[in-house]
């Protein structure tokens, strides 16, 4: 069975548009997402534009502050402070990757923790960790999110995450394993020096891959039966298109589904969750 991200994410960002529309009359203004772009990554320009038409759609004000790719730290760490000084700034996100001189984790301590809608803070990560979480990141969240809608049950079950980053497979494996709602699941953590990844693989009763290369699970890795959560998007060339590529996961789609019970499509899977559930940071973050 396919697990349509897509349509899940539409009912979400429906149930936010209402839930948003309360706010807005009780706070008498729109909550406000202040979104900070270093240079032009040209992937972080679609992630920024789908980011903003969101918020337009939820009816959240999106605020986009663009700085030159050669701004120095000094400037970055003046605006975001000014942010954090703004009552009317509910949230504030900075748009990663940053230009190779800028120290995103450095920059990132400065966004205030009750403003931090991308949940990257070391407080946030802090309270995460310590079971009582404020912001979490919006991927994982998303995830979590798509396996509660498709009705599925974590505890006692083995999860295996490939892929360890500070923004997917480690705050996830944080929860997963933690004791909140549905979670108690037993979860191993693999990464680029896992021994016999397939070891491991094999015996995922819910298997989330975010490794970032393609490919790099397919249907032999799997277990019959399991759930498959791709994060992964990776271009490839495919002159059939009038772009000349195509959008794939990090899962072998095609032998994979003849394997999994469940799947994530890419695109339509786990990408459109993740910017609802940055949606669902920011409605959060004007209750604190
Ligand atoms: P990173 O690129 O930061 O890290 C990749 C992780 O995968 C690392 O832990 C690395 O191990 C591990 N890894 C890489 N290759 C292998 C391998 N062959 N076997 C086992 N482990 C491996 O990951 P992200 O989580 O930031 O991103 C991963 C992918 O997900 C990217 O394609 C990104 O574009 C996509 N993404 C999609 C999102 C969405 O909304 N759909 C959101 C965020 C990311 P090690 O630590 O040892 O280097």
């Amino acid at each position: 069975m396919l697990i349509d991200g897509k349509q899940i994410s539409k009912n979400i960002m429906e149930e936010l548009s209402s839930e948003i529309k309360t706010i807005t009359s009780k706070l008498g203004r729109a909550p406000y997402l202040s979104i900070i772009l270093i240079g032009n990554n040209p992937a972080s320009e679609v992630y920024v534009r789908e980011k903003l038409k969101a918020c337009k759609y939820v009816g959240i004000f999106g605020n986009l502050t663009r700085f030159d790719s050669s701004a120095s730290e000094e400037e970055i760490e003046s605006d975001i402070k000014k942010k954090n000084d703004n009552k009317d700034v509910d949230g504030i996100l900075l748009q990663l990757p940053l230009p190779d001189h800028l120290d995103s984790e450095k920059l990132i301590e400065f966004i205030d923790p009750n403003k931090d809608v991308d949940g990257l803070t070391t407080e946030n990560i802090g309270l995460l960790v310590s079971g009582n979480p404020r912001f979490v990141p919006a991927t994982p969240l998303g995830i979590i999110e798509l396996i509660n809608r498709m009705g599925v049950e974590l505890k006692g079950r083995n999860v295996v995450i490939v892929g360890r980053s500070k923004i997917v497979g480690r705050p996830l494996s944080i929860i997963m394993s933690g004791k909140g709602a549905n979670s108690n699941a037993t979860v191993t953590l693999c990464h680029s020096w896992t021994s016999n990844l397939i070891d491991f693989t094999s015996q995922a009763d819910v298997l989330i891959v975010s490794t970032g290369s393609a490919n790099t699970i397919n249907g032999s890795m799997i277990k019959k039966g399991a759930i498959v959560i791709d994060v992964g998007i990776n271009k490839i060339e495919d002159q059939t298109k009038k772009s000349g590529y195509r959008l794939v996961g990090d899962v072998d789609f095609d032998s994979a589904k003849t394997k999994a019970s469940m799947i994530t499509p890419v695109p339509g899977g786990v990408g459109p969750m993740t910017i609802a559930m940055l949606m669902k940071n920011v409605s959060l973050s004007t209750q604190l």
